[in-house]
């Protein structure tokens, strides 16, 4: 018990210091495990990860380090090391997989960086494996393999240094599983709002997760977002103000959404009628609050009501998403999530520590997309 509450510590320490990462933990099932000497991780075939601790181990980390072994097990995860490797020197495909994940030891890719020291907490930094400093950082755990074959190093004797955790279960993953596994790490950081670190994104990109339609994504997203507020409403303090004449919303009122669209001309009719047609058979789940934005302020409604979308004036201004969601804060009126519906040829708002959505008008691929929350792509012609 006090293993487990020391591991929740360091998840949250993660939360608060590497969002993306902490959001991925959660997301893991933690299974205390006597015969684990440290932490070992795999993947379930349905995308479960399962990461198995020795409670010895657990409690003679200090919160900081065992933040940084957590890491260093979702970056193994995350890089598609588990699984991979099959016809390698094993040991030696291990020490090629913990350099990748470790980087330079100038300069580290995993911990929380000590505000003391100014360098992340990690337990014996001394003795584990890290990239030589003449090698490059983006290399491949299978590059790093044949640099270290072609010096011929001996994985037994390689400088007796040790690995974080343990790789013992790797060998039952397959790569689909993997696939699913990181999509599950995407997913949950996405829908708290957490910025995908620059480093993440590449490898959230290889996985191409099965596109599903964005109606669907739509309606996950509605359902969860009222689902997190039956859950958190309690504690929440109410966003609404009084200058709107509204009282405070109760624990168990539906949840509010606040839903910016883009009417420049460039998001036809044809688009608004589809996409409010959703919206309105979501409208059990939640609430609507609808501004209209193109270059300048539009409408509010609030709520939005049933064929409300008739009404929008239209604009042949350009595009700007960032105004209407600095009008939402400024009149407190960013409420349970941010929606948002735009042809996506916009600079994007900033972080706002909710779920947000875009439901972009745009082809895949024609856009830049918000370095947090999810875009799905309308498909429409
Ligand atoms: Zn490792």
């Amino acid at each position: 018990m006090k293993a487990e509450s020391h591991l929740l510590k360091a998840r949250c320490l993660m939360l608060a210091r590497k969002p993306w990462y902490g959001h991925a933990a959660a997301t893991i099932q933690w299974d205390a495990d006597e015969t684990i000497y440290t932490m070992a991780v795999t993947v379930r075939a349905d995308g479960q990860v399962v990461c198995l601790y020795g409670p010895k181990f657990v409690l003679e980390c200090t919160v900081g380090e065992l933040a940084a072994v957590i890491e260093h097990e979702i970056e193994h995860v995350l890089r598609q090391h588990c699984g991979r490797g099959r016809g390698l020197d094993q040991n030696l495909f291990n020490i090629a997989c913990d350099m990748v994940v470790n980087g330079h030891q100038q300069s580290p890719r995993i911990g929380i960086v000590h505000p003391k020291t100014g360098y992340p907490e990690i337990r014996g930094a001394d003795q584990i494996c890290w990239l030589p400093p003449s090698w490059c950082a983006d290399l491949t755990a299978e590059q790093c393999y044949e640099k270290l074959v072609a010096n011929g190093v001996q994985a037994r004797r390689f400088d007796n240094r040790s690995l974080i955790g343990q790789h013992d279960l790797w060998e039952t993953a397959d790569a689909d599983a993997v696939s699913a596994a990181v999509n599950r790490f995407s997913l949950a950081a996405a829908a708290s709002g957490a910025v995908v670190p620059e480093t993440v994104k590449p490898f959230l990109d290889e996985i191409k997760p099965p596109e599903l339609p964005w109606e669907e994504v739509l309606a996950t997203f509605i359902r969860g977002t009222s689902d997190a507020r039956k859950r958190t409403a309690y504690s929440r303090r109410s966003r609404r103000v009084d200058c709107f004449g509204m009282p405070g919303r109760k624990s168990n009122e539906v949840c509010h959404l606040a839903v910016v669209v883009d009417t420049s001309t460039s998001v036809t009719d044809a688009v608004l009628s589809k996409f409010f047609g959703e919206l309105e058979a979501l409208s059990s789940l939640a609430t609507f609050d609808v501004l209209t934005w193109s270059d300048c302020f539009g409408t509010f409604l609030s709520p939005y009501a049933t064929g409300d979308w008739k009404t929008f004036k239209r604009n042949y201004g350009y595009t700007d998403m960032i105004a209407p969601v600095q009008w939402l804060c400024d009149h407190q009126m960013l409420a349970d999530g941010l929606l948002m519906l735009t042809d996506g040829y916009c600079l994007w708002p900033k972080p706002q520590g909710v779920p947000f959505l875009v439901v972009c008008s745009s082809p895949r691929g024609m856009i830049t997309e918000p370095d947090w929350g999810k875009t799905v792509y309308l498909n429409f012609k």
